[in-house]
């Protein structure tokens, strides 16, 4: 078998900002656990090794979305606990039943069945207003919960990272809901939702998008650190003669002679159309190039400093500051993160 060569593009990974952004989140709610969502691949980042890292920050509860993400993960759990949030499908159930993680129920179909399964360690989700996945608070009284070993009872907030008074509601509901739910332990708020205040945090806080970088109130601004920095090589140096244009439909004209580079990423990396638009790359020693053209599906185009050396085979940083990015583009910084493709190489420094 012949090795494929390394890639020409590749995500630098911080730990350390990463372990940084948890704990940060952490000692928002000292008397809280701080847990980690790693669904969606550890949003793009990579699960396995995001769970290594914060393992290591001391982190002990970890969230994904589906059975085949829990088997991907379950060899370097390494103790830790693991919750399944779609909860079990009959489909699911082989799987679940041998597997350390835990289901999240989320109707009474699901706790029937994880109930005539045998039971077992398991969590529950209440809806307490969002109409997404969980049992509705008001039919909780209803379903039988016996013989159910309950760790997490959660809610999920849907508009904590604005100032709204559904909050305030939501939080109202779960109470409701933990004098009807025994449980070890209860759960209520996501990344927004640490930055809420003592009465969101409970047992325990499942952020997903602050430990990545992710800022969803303004309370995280200055304390949320850049974990995930793109970079791509250039792969041809070029002079655009003045009044010529570079890329699709010609959007960019050269006003003087300008050396551009090509960079070795686009649209198919997640490095979408709308971050071209005030996106630039930050060349190694320290010079901002801003992009030129459209951005083309494996490909971009940065307008060189002139006179600078920067040649074929240099790497360039493109900037991709979440919150900015979210501004400029239009898109959430969980699609900018959950984007990013398999073409990169991921490392962490
Ligand atoms: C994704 C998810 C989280 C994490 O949300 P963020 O907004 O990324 O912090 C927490 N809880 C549930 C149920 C989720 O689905």
């Amino acid at each position: 078998m012949t090795m494929p060569p390394p890639p020409p593009l590749r995500l630098h990974l911080d730990p350390d900002e990463l372990a940084h952004n948890w704990r940060w989140l952490q000692n928002r709610n000292p008397g809280a656990a701080c847990g980690a969502a790693v669904k969606a691949d550890g949003y793009g980042l990579g699960a396995m090794e995001v769970m290594r890292h914060l393992r290591r920050a001391g982190c002990h509860d970890f969230f994904v979305a589906t059975w085949a993400e829990a088997l991907a993960l379950v060899p370097y759990l390494d103790g830790a606990g693991l919750s399944v949030l779609h909860g079990v499908r009959e489909e699911d159930m082989a799987v679940a039943r041998a597997c350390p993680a835990r289901p999240v129920l989320n109707s009474a179909s699901q706790i029937a069945r994880w109930r005539d399964a045998g039971g077992g360690p398991c969590d529950i989700m209440v809806d307490t207003g969002m109409n997404r996945l969980g049992i509705r608070a008001d039919e909780i009284g209803m379903a039988n919960l016996e013989g159910l070993a309950i760790d997490i009872c959660m809610s999920h907030l849907a508009r904590a990272d604005e100032d709204s008074e559904m909050n305030a509601r939501q939080a109202d509901a779960f109470e409701r809901v933990m004098a009807m739910v025994p449980a070890r332990r209860y759960s209520l708020a996501n990344s927004a939702g640490v930055m809420l205040g003592a009465r969101f945090a409970h047992d325990l806080v499942r952020p997903g998008l602050a430990l990545y970088g992710g800022v969803p109130r303004r309370e995280g601004e200055g304390h949320i650190r850049q974990v995930v920095r793109p970079q791509a090589q250039i792969l041809q140096r070029r002079m655009v003669p003045a009044g010529e244009s570079v890329g699709y439909g010609a959007t960019w004209q050269a006003m003087a002679d300008t050396p551009v580079a090509i960079l070795n990423i686009g649209y198919a990396d997640g490095y979408f159309r709308a971050l071209g638009t005030g996106g630039y790359a930050t060349t190694c020693d320290g010079q901002d190039c801003p992009l030129v053209g459209r951005v083309s599906m494996d490909l971009v185009a940065v307008a060189l400093p002139a006179g600078g050396g920067h040649k074929e085979g240099d790497w360039l940083a493109l900037a991709f500051d979440l919150p900015a990015a979210e501004r400029t583009s239009g898109l959430s910084q969980y699609e900018l993160l959950t984007s990013l493709g398999h073409r990169f190489e991921r490392r962490w420094l």
